[in-house]
């Protein structure tokens, strides 16, 4: 049985996307947990290795088991093509410095995930690349960032842990207009609720650790874009430099796939419903979540998500002391610097997972000692708001 996988309804991708059955039959995808692939004579080996014949060679170049998932990936988001890599943070470094040399400049919104942040202003320089910081919200500052030639732009939207907006069609007509390609961290949307190919960017950067897998047991990234680029400048970085994915852990992020929207669009509904929750309850200063009508950019989110996403970023009184006892009260919600699982999970980005930005730069990304992210999961609401209840009072 075979049928055209670009006629699938998403659900259905979700599903069936990728899939290539051997002769036994299958229903699960087949874990190809191999390192290497026999040839049948020396003269298939060399035609191979000449790229006459199309076959696997090493696990470290493709897999079967992450063909799949690559594949069923450029279906969910409508890209040429996918390389996955062991974790996310491999797929932001591949994208990365597969393009960039010395001499060439990024421009990249400051509201990053902490590593991200890390590779921009730390690692990127080390090679010779120029890089520059703008507040990811005001296109006046990519105005006058991008009036001058750039090679790359990278941004996430909505941001870490402030669920700031980046305009990304505005953004990347003038990244284009500089010389640069736009690379999005669509970790918080997830393919489902944004596309940002559809918006304009030409690379989108995943860690499928989170959402994808979604059960907290794999680590795992993905990097998509078009056919050419992937070919000419991601692949030679992969292939030499080694970042793969376990074909296991490909495996799980395949069955995990499987249930993405039931599970992103169960956590989402009740991430929506917790904001409003949260924004009545005493001792709660303010709520972040990007389709509430006193989110700074609802319109943009709007425009470029189908739905909220399941984090919801929050500020008590009290500061740190005030966070942390009601961190400290909760029962149900665990504290942890994941996000994207099934469990609910808190974090104190101040302490934990921007710690080490500083204070300075904590203070304009607007990162209070009062400020809670929490991930929403699949338990059911009411005792989700129980939980939060009871910690606040
Ligand atoms: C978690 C995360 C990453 C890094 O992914 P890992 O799989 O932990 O390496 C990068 N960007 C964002 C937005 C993330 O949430």
């Amino acid at each position: 049985m075979t049928f055209d996988p670009s006629r699938l309804r998403p659900a259905t991708r979700l599903v069936h996307g990728g899939v290539q059955r051997t002769q036994h039959g299958e229903t699960a995808e087949a874990l190809f947990l191999t390192s290497g692939y026999v040839y049948d004579d020396a003269e298939q080996a060399e035609a191979t290795f000449t790229g006459k014949l199309d076959h696997y060679q090493y696990s470290r170049f493709a897999n079967p088991t992450l063909t799949m998932l690559e594949q069923r990936l450029c279906l969910i988001e409508g890209a040429e093509d996918c390389r996955t890599t062991a974790t996310g943070m491999a797929a932001v470094n591949a994208a990365l410095l597969s393009h960039l040399k010395a001499g060439d400049r990024v421009v990249a919104a400051r509201a990053l995930f902490g590593s991200c942040h890390w590779i921009v202003s730390t690692l990127l320089p080390k090679f010779g690349i120029e890089t520059e910081f703008v507040d990811g919200t005001d296109l006046g500052q990519w105005t006058r960032a991008l009036s001058r030639p750039a090679n790359l732009v990278l941004l996430e939207s909505p941001s870490n842990p402030m669920l700031e907006m980046a305009d990304l069609p505005a953004i990347s007509a003038m990244a284009h207009a500089a010389g640069a390609i736009v690379v999005v961290d669509n970790v918080f949307a997830t393919p489902l609720l944004q596309q940002p190919l559809k918006l304009g960017a030409d690379v989108v950067v995943y860690s499928c650790t989170k959402h994808m897998d979604g059960q907290g047991r794999v680590l795992g990234g993905a990097v998509l874009g078009s056919k050419k680029w992937i070919a000419d400048v991601l692949q030679p970085f992969i292939r030499n430099t080694g970042p793969a994915l376990s074909p296991f852990n490909a495996w799980v992020l395949l069955k995990g796939i499987e249930t993405l929207a039931l599970r992103v669009n169960a956590a989402s509904a009740a991430a929506a419903a917790i904001a409003d929750f949260l924004a009545e309850q005493p001792g709660v200063n303010r709520v972040w979540y990007p389709t509430r009508s006193d989110h700074p950019q609802r319109d943009l989110a709007a425009r470029q998500m189908t739905a909220g996403g399941t984090v919801v970023t929050f500020e008590v009184a009290g500061g740190k002391d005030g966070a942390f006892r009601i961190m400290n009260g909760f029962r149900l919600i665990a504290i942890s610097n994941n996000l994207g699982d099934s469990k609910s999970l808190v974090t104190h980005p101040a302490t934990t997972t921007h710690m080490r930005i500083g204070e300075a730069e904590r203070a304009r990304l607007g990162i209070a000692d009062g400020v809670l992210r929490l991930s929403i999961g699949l338990e059911d609401p009411e005792d989700i708001k129980d939980d939060l209840r009871r910690a606040l009072a």
